[in-house]
This record gives C-alpha cells, structure tokens and sequence, in this order.
C-alpha cells in the first residue's frame, strides 16, 4: 500500500499500545498485513525496462512520501498527544519494509534479493487474485479513512 496508509496505521498503533517494543513491532507487522490486502499498485510501472519502472516507482513515491509526511505531520501538530516515541516508532515501524525494498530496487543492496521477493509475493497471496490501480485508489482511500477516524477517536 501507500506510504501514507502505512504511516496512518502506525500512527494508531503507537497510540494503541504506548509502548515503545510493542510499537516497532506492530508497525513493521501491520506493513505486512496491509500488503496482503489487494491494493492495486503491485503493477505500478509493470512491463517497463528496469531504469523506466524505477523512474515511475519514484515518482509515486516521492508524491506519497510528500502526502505521508504533510498528513504525519498534521496530526501531530494538531494533536499534541500523538508526540509520543511510541507513535515515531510505530511509523517507522510500518515504513522501513517499503524503505528495505526501495534500497534493494534502487541500490541493489547485497543480501535482500530474497527479502524483495517476498515482500513482492505477499501483494499476490490470494492464488495471485489482484485490483486494477483505480479499485486499489478506493480500497487504500477506505482503510485511511478508518486509520484517520480511529486516530480522531481515540485521540
Ligand atoms: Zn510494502
């Protein structure tokens, strides 16, 4: 999934648990959970030579990692209870699996080949079953909707 929906669910996680340990790791669990969900974007820039599908993997990102931070950093400036390490833990948490990939994909890190194609397997878990890109807008729109709603109300 996005940046953002990731960031969303770490968010509440960290307020969930306030626990610095159970944050990590429910953040970097939750990553994977939410992958397994089928979100449309496991196709982005498929059928491009290697150096066209990095170019448009960045380009996504860039514009998620600017809508990640502009929501992560809202809720923070607008609910002070939310500047907790339990929450910065749980976002980093649920990021560093995407951040993981992207080094491997974009620096070819030694000893991840294994690591990337299990994170890319994990979009494809339902005997391969997937959405298009734009069902996939819908499905992340929702679950960041109730990640917001659930932050809002606990908040
Ligand atoms: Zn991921």
């Amino acid at each position: 999934m996005f940046l953002t929906v990731h960031a969303a669910s770490g968010v509440l996680i960290g307020q969930a648990t306030g626990n610095v340990w159970l944050a990590l790791i429910g953040g970097i669990i939750s990553h994977f959970l939410l992958d397994l969900v089928p979100h449309g974007d496991q196709d982005l820039g498929k059928g491009r030579i290697h150096q066209e599908r990095l170019m448009v993997l960045l380009k996504f990102g860039i514009a998620d990692t600017a809508l990640m931070l502009t929501m992560v950093g809202g809720l923070l400036y607008f609910n002070t209870g939310l500047q907790t390490p339990a929450v910065v833990l749980a976002v980093f948490g649920a990021l560093i699996p995407d951040a993981i990939n992207a080094s491997y994909l974009f620096f070819k890190l030694p000893g991840l080949t294994q690591y990337s194609a299990i994170h890319t397997k994990i979009h494809f878990f339902w005997n391969g079953f997937t959405i298009t890109m734009r069902q996939g807008y819908i499905v992340q729109t929702i679950f960041l909707m109730l990640f917001l709603s659930a932050i809002m109300l606990y908040g």
